[in-house]
């Protein structure tokens, strides 16, 4: 089969590998659709600690379930599912209270096994067992469910945060990611959304989506600003989606008395320390968040809310590349060109997908 493999910094090759062999507990997919993240071109770019290679990446991962282990009865061939990819033992704390995520032994789809940038992919007996498989509705294309795992690890960062109704949010970030908290934000009854971005071509794309305000740092002082938007409050609610200790600093300072901060991007391994002024977060009792990954959950939820198009998958896929364009796709990512990019190793069998996504670019 083709699979793109990442052999080490700068260097993904389309080329062919053996099929994967079904294995007791497993399920053999044929991949349809695998979104592009962020965290695959950092990884591409510039390396990961963690990932040994030669490996697949790819863990936004959309298929067709083609073989089943005789003894997983509750799977059949034909079903259309997506795999989250963080899998949990299932027995620890964190995987008891239904935080996978947490799991100390957590092992992770395109880490530890090879994802979904490939024609076909295993998903391991482990994440089988753990709930990770999740149906497709029968009215979300594969290249919608390709953005379920992104939009899990936003519903997982809001559940912890747990944005209430008029709440004013303020998004750091108008990529993907940024629009997914948006667009969940406003979902959940918020207020005011606030999208704040770096870039004024980013911010005036995202003015199809209607949010309250738009600020463009590069010509804008974006806390007084905030401050002008909220009455002089702050916000209650402030997410950084943007992986820049400046990006955090400025977030913390932009929120309210009692404000909650997401953290939702990490920082480059070699520089994770930042400088706030941490008596404004002590004398005005804000809480800072972490997030990381999902849980199967979340994923579930994810399909639920592309269904019923409170998170509109469609308007956030912006481009679709062949599996051999996949060095493509990234450069996509790495150029802020559009929001997410997905990717296909089977382009001739989307076509009536295709047709409903009248304004994703396509390049085979
Ligand atoms: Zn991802
Ligand atoms: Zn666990």
């Amino acid at each position: 089969m083709k699979a793109a493999i990442y052999k080490g910094i700068g260097e993904m090759i389309v080329e062919d590998i053996p099929m994967p062999q079904i294995e007791p507990g497993a399920v053999l997919i044929k991949v349809k659709a695998c979104a592009i993240c962020g965290g695959d071109v950092r990884t591409f770019r510039h390396g990961h600690a963690a990932i040994k290679t030669p490996i697949v990446l790819g863990h936004e991962i959309s298929g067709e379930i083609i073989e089943v282990a005789s003894d997983v009865k509750n799977y059949s061939v034909g079903e259309r599912i997506i795999v989250a990819p963080a899998i949990g033992c299932g027995s620890c704390s964190y995987c008891l209270s239904g935080w996978q995520n947490m799991c100390y032994t957590r092992k992770t789809i395109a880490h530890h096994y090879n994802g979904g940038f490939a024609e076909y992919m295993l998903v391991p007996a482990g994440a089988v067992r753990a709930g990770n498989i999740n149906r497709i509705p029968e009215s979300v294309t594969y290249l919608e469910a390709s953005l379920a795992e992104p939009l899990a690890c936003v519903l997982n960062a809001q559940e912890v945060m747990n944005i209430g109704l008029g709440d004013s949010v303020v998004v750091i970030g108008a990529g993907p990611i940024g629009i997914m908290h948006a667009e969940l934000a406003k979902g959940r009854g918020a207020g005011k959304v606030i999208l704040v971005n770096r870039s004024a071509r980013r911010l005036e794309e995202a003015k199809e989506f209607g949010y309250d305000a738009y600020i463009d740092l590069s010509s804008t002082e974006g806390v007084q600003a905030v401050m002008e938007l909220t009455g002089g409050l702050g916000a209650n609610v402030v997410i950084v989606t943007a992986g820049t200790a400046e990006a955090q600093v400025l977030g913390i300072a932009m929120a309210s008395k009692m404000g909650k901060v997401c953290l939702f991007a990490g920082l480059p391994k070699d520089e994770p320390m930042i400088q706030m002024d941490a008596n404004h977060v002590h004398y005005k009792q804000i809480a800072v968040y972490g997030a990381f990954s999902s849980a199967p959950r979340h994923n579930a939820l994810a399909l639920e809310m592309i269904r019923s198009g409170k998170v509109s998958a469609k308007k956030i896929l912006s481009h679709l590349v062949s599996l051999d364009k996949i060095c493509e796709g990234m450069d996509i990512v790495s150029g802020r060109s559009g929001l997410r990019v997905s990717v296909t190793p089977f382009i001739d069998e989307l076509t009536d997908e295709i047709k409903q996504h009248s304004e994703m670019a396509i390049i085979k």
